[in-house]
């Protein structure tokens, strides 16, 4: 038996945080991963600074060895690509990464012990561990495997037929020089779609020499169809490269208000995706994974898991309660029109749509233990 203090299943943001928070505290960790890293994650990988502050990350120290991480100083944000309001800021308000740089860069930074290439096979309780395909002891678990994550489904219950879910589809390609020069799109400024149905939003967003090009829609039907009505927007308004790859990733994920998923029980808990967190939205799922991470380790440190539960609540707001928008009391026809004009106009745009939705300025980033 391989025995340590916490076995955390799952190596992306959520798992490698909350494992870096607990070796800086002396304890024992094991991260068991399905995937060899460096491993891709479907993702327009947009970042806030608040992360790097709560991972103690400096943007320059992070781009040593090459990696991107391409600076954004706005937004340029329309209903389905109608009047558009380009809103910037003088200082960096978020960066673009590569989730295949930095989710490796991330776990082999957090210092447990990486068991990769491996997927949970088989877990069992012995007493008051718990025992990982045979080998791997401990007395608490974190499930940190994402949207699918295997101890969610087996210790919290499968509510997955009940919650609704995000759908979303992205390519991201690496622009040759040619595609580079004919691209229109600024990678200091990405550029986001809303739905006319505003069930969901496209974007294009630029990071070094690559382009992200994705869409994500709280209804899932036909969602390749949505997706290829947004490409011919984009064509249509000459914003895409030539030869543009047509192949799409697919992946889900689910907001923090509409899912009745526990965020732990009896020696363990759950974090990131795996407890369905994103923000309801924008949909960014990195930062409450990394937040996520860091109070899950604040409680298992303290002994009292319990305390989880209540400090996520504090931090996300009471968990399965649909905060609806002013905008949904509205019939649809009078709620687009409404909303076109206000996406389009600068000032709500910049107060409502980016500093609220999108980066959460008025929240300050969590203090790390
Ligand atoms: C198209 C798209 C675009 C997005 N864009 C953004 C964005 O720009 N910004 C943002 O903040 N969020 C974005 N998100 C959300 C974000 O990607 C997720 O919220 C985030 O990845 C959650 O991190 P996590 O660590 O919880 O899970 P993940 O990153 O999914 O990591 C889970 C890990 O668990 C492992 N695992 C899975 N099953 C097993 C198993 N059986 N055994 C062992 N290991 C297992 C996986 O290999 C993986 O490494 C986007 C999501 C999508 C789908």
């Amino acid at each position: 038996m391989d025995d340590f203090d916490v076995l955390v299943v799952g190596g992306g943001p959520a798992g490698s945080t909350c494992a870096w928070s607990l070796e800086r505290l002396g304890l024992r960790v094991a991260v068991l991963d399905a995937k060899q890293f460096p491993r891709d994650k479907v993702c327009a990988g947009w970042i806030t600074p608040q992360i790097l502050a709560e991972l103690e990350l400096e943007a320059s120290h992070y781009a040593e060895g090459g990696r991107t991480i391409q600076p954004i100083y706005g937004f340029e944000v329309s209903l389905a690509g109608g009047k558009s309001a380009r809103v910037t800021y003088p200082e960096v308000i978020s960066y673009g990464i590569l989730r295949c740089e930095l989710d490796a860069y991330l776990l082999e930074r957090c210092g447990a012990k990486l068991y990769l290439g491996q997927p949970l096979r088989e877990l069992r309780r012995e007493g008051s561990h718990w025992v990982a395909n045979g080998f791997l002891r401990a007395p608490v678990l974190v499930g940190a495997g994402g949207h699918f994550c295997p101890v969610a489904r087996q210790l919290a219950g499968d509510v997955r037929s009940e919650e609704p879910v995000i759908a979303a589809q992205e390519v991201e390609f690496e622009l040759d020089a040619e595609q580079a020069a004919r691209c229109p799109v600024s990678p200091e400024v990405p550029e986001l779609f809303f739905e006319r149905d505003l069930l969901g939003y496209a974007w294009l967003v630029r990071k070094g020499s690559m382009l992200n090009v994705g869409i994500g829609r709280q209804d899932t039907h036909d969602l390749a169809g949505h997706a290829r009505e947004f490409l011919a927007l984009c064509e249509s308004l000459g914003k895409l490269p030539p030869r543009t790859p047509p192949k799409r990733h697919g992946h889900a994920y689910v907001l923090y208000d509409q899912t009745k998923r526990a965020l732990g029980g009896d020696g363990f808990v759950l974090i990131g995706d795996s407890a369905g967190l994103a923000w309801p939205q924008s949909g960014e799922g990195i930062r409450p994974a990394v937040e996520s991470g860091l109070l899950a380790a604040r409680a298992i440190s303290n002994k009292d898991l319990a305390s989880y539960s209540r400090d996520m609540q504090e931090r996300f707001g009471v968990r399965n309660r649909p905060r609806p928008y002013p905008s949904d009391y509205l019939p649809r026809v009078i709620r687009t029109w409404v909303v076109e004009k206000l996406i389009g106009n600068e000032r709500f745009a910049r107060r409502v749509v980016l500093d609220g939705w999108f980066l959460h300025r008025d929240q300050a980033p969590l203090e790390s233990l």
